[in-house]
C-alpha cells in the first residue's frame, strides 16, 4: 500500500526519513519495519508559531516495494547532421533552449563570449583577490552564464510560465539533488553549480550541439528584415534561420548594438539599491525566534516588502549564510550580488534591499553639489575627458537607453564614492536611516573589502529615501533588523534588465526583425534561472515549430 500523509512535524523528526518513518509507524500503529520507504512530496518550514515545525507531504510505502523518484530526463534525438539554431549565451536561458532544440531535431550552436566554467573560476578568483575585472569573464559573463556562480535558488512566482518540474527534474539529472523537487524554496549552491553547468554542456555536445567559447556576437546580420545569422567580433559570421538572443541583463554591448542597428528596443523598469548584511544568527533568532538555532533547522531566511511614495520597497535573492559577491563586469564600477554554498554555512546573511525605479518619469539627476566627478567614460562612446551626465537624458532616441545609463551611472559613482579601487562603499543600517557617515563598519563578506561612505551620496535622493522608510518599516516587522550589527553595501543593481527587446506575443519573433528571438533575462522576460530556463524553453518551442514548418 501507498498511503499518502500530510504531516506537521517538529525538525528533529524531519530531519532523517529514519525519524520520520519511526514517527509515522507510532502514529499508525505499525511496526517500522513495514514501512519500505518514504517518498517526500513537498516540505516547507511553518515559522509562525513559537515552536517552528516542518510541514511535509509524503508517500508511505507499507509492505510495498519502494520506488525512486523517476526522473525525467528527455529523450534527446542526436542533431549533428540537423538544421542549425544560433543560441547567443549560454545562461540557463540558453542551455535550456538548447535543450528544447534537441528535443525537436534542430542543432543548437551555442556562441558564449566568455570562457568554461574551469578557466572562469580563474578568472573570478583574480577579481575577488587581486581586483582584476576581466569584462569578457566574470560573475555574469561565462559558461552558464549568471548561473554558474549564482546561489541556485531554484523558486519562481512565474509559475504558469512553463513547466517547472520539468526544469527541477533536468537539474537533477545533471547532478542536483533530488530534494530541490520537494523543497518548497530548492536551493542548490554555488560550490554545486559549476559541475551542473558543465554536465549540461556534455549533454548538448553528445547530441550534436555546438558550444564555441569566447564567441562574443557584435552584430546581428538582418537582410530585408530577417535575421540571417550573426557576426562575431572576431570578424566572423555564423548563418543559421534563427537566432535566439540570451545574453543576460549585463550586456550592454548588445543594447547598444541593438539601438545602432536601429532594431527596436525600450527601457523597461528594474529595481536598485543595496546588499543589506546581518549576522545569521540574528536573523534566525528573530525568525526563529530562538537563541540559537539547533542543528536540524536550516539557516533562516526573509522576505519583505513595503509601499513608499509609489515606489515599491523589497529585499530580493536573500542568501542566508551567504556571501556578498563581486558582480560587476566592467573596470570603473561596483556591483554586488550574492551567493551561498549549498551548506549556507558562512555566519552571514545577506539580501538585495531595492526600490524599484520606472521608466516614467526618467530617474532625477544624481546626487547634490558634494557629487564626486567619475573619472571614466559613462557610456558607450563618451570620451575618458568627458564629465559623466547625471542623469538628465535625452528623451527621443536615447531614451530607450535612459534607464541603462542611469544604472551605469550609479555603478560608476559607487566605485568613485568607494575609492576607486573596488572596495564597495558601506554604511550601518543605523546610520543611514540616521544620516550620517559610520564611524566603524562592522565585519562583513564583502572580500575585497568596504569603505565607510554616506549612502546618500551614492544613490540617488529618491532611492535613498525610499530605502531609509521601507528600513524603518521592516524594523517594525521583524525586530532587530534594524541594528548597528546590520551594513548596506552599494550597489544592488543588476536586479534585472534596465531595457526591454520587445517580441511578438504569438512568435516571440522581434516584431520588426522575423528570425530574431529576444529570450531571458536580458530581454526582460525573466527574473531569475528558473524563469529565464522557461523561457529558453518557451522561445526554442516557437522556433521549432516554426523551422519544421514545410
Ligand atoms: C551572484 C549571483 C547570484 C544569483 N543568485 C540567483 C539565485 O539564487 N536564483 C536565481 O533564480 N537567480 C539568481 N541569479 C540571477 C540568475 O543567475 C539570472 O537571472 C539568470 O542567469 C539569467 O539567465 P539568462 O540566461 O537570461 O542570462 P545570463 O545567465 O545572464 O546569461 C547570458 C549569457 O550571455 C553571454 N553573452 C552576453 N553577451 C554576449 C555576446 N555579445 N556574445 C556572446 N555571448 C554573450 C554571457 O556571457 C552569459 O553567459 C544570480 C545572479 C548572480 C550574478
Amino acid at each position: 500500500m501507498i498511503k499518502p500523509l500530510l504531516l506537521r512535524v517538529p525538525p528533529i523528526t524531519a530531519h532523517s526519513d529514519e525519524s520520520l518513518a519511526e514517527y509515522i509507524a507510532e502514529e499508525m500503529g505499525i511496526p517500522k519495519s513495514e514501512i519500505t520507504g518514504i517518498r517526500r512530496i513537498r516540505q516547507s518550514i511553518d515559522a509562525r508559531s513559537r515552536e517552528v515545525m516542518i510541514q511535509v507531504q509524503v508517500e508511505v510505502f507499507i509492505n510495498e516495494p519502494f520506488q525512486q523518484f523517476k526522473i525525467q530526463n528527455s529523450k534527446f534525438k542526436n542533431v549533428s547532421a540537423a538544421n542549425p539554431v544560433i543560441i547567443v549565451g549560454s545562461g540557463p536561458a540558453g542551455i535550456f533552449a538548447a535543450f528544447k532544440l534537441i528535443e525537436f531535431g534542430l542543432k543548437p550552436i551555442i556562441l558564449e563570449r566568455g570562457k568554461e566554467v574551469s578557466e572562469r573560476r580563474r578568472d573570478i578568483a583574480a577579481l575577488t583577490k587581486q581586483r582584476i575585472v576581466n569584462p569578457e569573464s566574470n560573475y555574469c559573463f561565462g559558461e552558464g552564464g549568471a548561473g554558474t556562480f549564482s546561489d541556485g535558488k531554484l523558486y519562481t512566482r512565474s509559475t504558469k510560465r512553463g513547466d517547472i518540474e520539468r526544469i527541477l527534474h533536468l537539474f537533477v539529472a545533471h547532478g542536483a539533488e533530488e530534494r530541490i523537487l520537494y523543497e518548497a524554496h530548492p536551493h542548490i549552491g554555488t560550490n554545486k553549480l559549476p559541475k551542473i553547468t558543465t554536465a549540461m554542456r556534455k549533454t548538448i555536445t553528445e547530441h550534436g550541439g555546438e558550444f564555441h567559447f569566447n564567441s562574443k556576437v557584435s552584430e546581428l546580420i538582418v537582410e530585408n528584415n530577417i535575421c540571417k545569422g550573426v557576426k562575431l567580433s572576431s570578424g566572423e559570421t555564423v548563418n543559421a534561420k534563427a537566432v535566439l538572443l540570451a545574453t543576460g541583463h549585463s550586456a550592454r554591448d548588445i543594447f547598444f548594438m541593438l539601438h545602432r542597428q536601429n532594431i527596436l528596443i525600450e527601457a523597461k523598469p528594474f529595481a536598485l539599491g543595496v546588499r543589506i548584511e546581518h549576522p545569521q544568527q540574528l536573523i534566525d533568532s528573530i525568525q526563529y525566534k530562538c537563541t540559537l538555532r539547533g542543528e536540524y533547522l536550516p539557516p533562516a531566511s526573509y522576505s519583505l516588502v513595503h509601499q513608499s511614495q509609489g515606489k515599491g520597497v523589497f529585499s530580493f535573492c536573500m542568501c542566508p549564510g551567504g556571501i556578498i559577491a563581486p558582480a560587476m563586469t566592467n573596470p570603473g564600477e561596483i556591483v554586488v550580488n550574492g551567493w551561498s554554498p549549498s551548506r549556507r554555512n558562512n555566519p552571514y546573511a545577506n539580501s538585495g534591499m531595492v526600490v524599484s525605479v520606472e521608466a516614467h518619469p526618467l530617474p532625477l539627476p544624481l546626487g547634490g553639489e558634494k557629487s564626486p566627478t567619475p573619472t571614466l567614460p559613462i557610456r558607450e562612446g563618451d570620451s575618458n575627458t568627458s564629465p559623466p551626465q547625471w542623469g538628465g537624458f535625452k528623451r527621443g532616441l536615447d531614451e530607450a537607453l535612459s534607464l541603462l545609463h542611469f544604472q551605469q551611472a550609479v555603478e560608476q559613482r559607487a566605485f568613485v564614492v568607494g575609492g576607486g579601487n573596488l572596495q564597495a562603499p558601506a554604511q550601518r543600517v543605523t546610520d543611514f536611516i540616521a544620516g550620517k557617515t559610520s564611524s566603524t563598519l562592522p565585519g562583513n563578506s564583502y572580500f575585497i573589502g568596504t569603505t565607510s561612505v554616506n549612502l546618500r551620496d551614492v544613490l540617488p535622493p529618491d532611492i535613498s529615501r525610499s530605502l531609509r522608510e521601507g528600513l524603518i518599516a521592516f524594523g517594525k516587522k521583524m525586530k532587530g533588523y534594524v541594528t548597528e550589527e546590520g551594513i548596506m553595501v552599494a550597489t544592488e543593481s543588476r536586479t534585472s534588465s534596465p531595457v526591454r527587446i520587445p517580441r511578438d506575443k504569438e512568435t516571440l519573433q522581434h516584431p520588426q526583425v522575423k528570425g530574431l528571438y529576444p529570450c531571458g533575462e536580458g530581454a526582460g522576460y525573466a527574473g531569475g534561472i528558473v524563469s529565464a530556463a522557461m523561457d529558453g524553453e518557451r522561445c526554442a518551442d516557437m522556433i521549432g515549430s516554426a523551422c519544421l514548418k514545410p
